[in-house]
């Protein structure tokens, strides 16, 4: 076993990058799990950099401005990360997801944060110090703990579903929308948040068309999210609907092929065509590597233990981002609660006398 940290923090997205980022300046020396890059954790939506790299471009994140960013990018990113993200187009456009990610994770390295490309899979906080038990690279003892391993995207939980789970089934547009399979084909997105109407957006520039399927008779997305959903021609909502069954041929190179829905008021049901099924139905707080021995919230998400404070159940153990905070969720807040944990954990430290 490795010596005592004085930090470790888990996870990848703006909150732990930005723990990351306090707690380096602090001469903590954090040593961040950034996750594994395993085909497992690319079909669960847990690859490293979190979710926001699954995403295309972000306009709500301050400071960010639409502009000319490669130059700046390309003067601040190691050029040996580039192959992370999509090459910079010329024309200006926002920041995107994963170029937001790589940025934040430069600013963490450059004050001396130590990134391991590992996942945590299980913790023994019963003593002290707290024990990580990582799946590559053996186990390791800290003082502080910061949980910032986020949430990932929900599943209906159908067989079929299952079947055709990258076949044609997906819960990434970003990730997946650009393949063969999907271009000038109609497809179906399920869900009526911004998530939703983000994902269909995007499926817009290759499918010839993208069902909307909402359970309800309206959407859960924001009004200028709604308004986009509205003026894109090739959207259609399905009011009222729900999935039944995914319909696929069991040739791999051909899997999903329609959708059967069912109609909530009329009890009827009916297909749609469709060569991919995205699902855009919230996420599930990456918790379970937990083992139960931080205290939970009824839906899933970390306890936080008192208002304005990253403190969890667990003495030395702090929790930042989507996996604690299940109103919010906007990469800015995953920001802001990731600095909370980290000046959380370096006045614990202080106060036991250790840093
Ligand atoms: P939400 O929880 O906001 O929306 C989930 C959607 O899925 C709802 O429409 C819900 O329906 C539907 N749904 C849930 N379960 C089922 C089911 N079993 N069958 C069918 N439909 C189902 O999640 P999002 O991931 O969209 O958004 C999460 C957060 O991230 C939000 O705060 C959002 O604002 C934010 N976000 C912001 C973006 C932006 O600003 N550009 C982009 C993406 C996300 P119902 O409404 O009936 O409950």
């Amino acid at each position: 076993m490795s010596d005592v940290e004085n930090c470790i923090i888990i996870g990848s997205g703006p909150a732990g990058w930005s723990a990351a980022i306090y707690a380096a300046r602090a001469n903590l020396r954090p040593l961040l799990f950034e996750g594994a890059m395993t085909e497992e954790n690319r079909v669960m939506g847990r690859f490293p950099m979190g979710q926001l790299a699954q995403t295309t471009e972000v306009e709500n994140y301050a400071g960010f401005p639409s502009g000319k960013l490669k130059e700046f990018i390309d003067s601040a990113i190691d050029p040996s990360r580039k192959y992370m993200f999509p090459p910079v187009e010329e024309h200006p456009h926002a920041v995107t997801g994963p170029e937001l990610m790589e940025l934040m994770r430069q600013q963490a390295t450059n004050f001396g944060t130590r990134v391991m490309t590992d996942d945590i899979v299980s913790v023994d906080f019963s003593k002290k110090p707290l024990v990580l038990n990582s799946s590559e690279n053996g186990s390791f003892q800290t003082h502080t703990v910061i949980i910032a391993t986020g949430a990932s995207a929900n599943y209906l939980g159908l067989p079929s579903e299952e079947k055709y789970r990258n076949r044609g089934v997906s819960a990434c547009a970003v990730c997946d929308g650009a393949l063969p399979r999907f271009r000038n084909k109609p497809l179906v997105v399920v869900g009526g948040g911004d998530s939703a109407v983000e994902e269909a957006s995007y499926l817009t520039k290759y499918a010839s068309k993208v069902y909307l399927l909402l359970r309800r008779g309206e959407m859960r997305a924001s009004k200028i999210m709604q308004e986009r959903a509205f003026a894109n021609p090739k959207i259609e909502m399905v009011k009222f609907s729900v999935v039944d069954e995914v319909l696929g041929d069991d040739d791999p190179r051909i899997g999903v092929t329609g959708v059967r829905i069912r109609n909530l008021q009329s009890d009827s049901t009916s297909t749609l065509e469709a060569t991919g099924m995205f699902l855009a139905i919230g996420h599930t707080p990456n918790a379970k590597f937990l083992g139960g021995q931080v205290d939970l919230r009824e839906n899933g998400y970390i306890d936080w233990k008192q208002p304005y404070r990253t403190i969890t159940s667990v003495d030395g153990v702090f929790a930042a981002g989507d996996v604690a905070d299940d109103y919010y969720r906007q990469a800015i807040t995953s920001a802001g609660t990731g600095c909370m944990a980290a000046l959380d954990a370096e006045r614990y430290l202080s106060h036991a006398g250790i840093h």
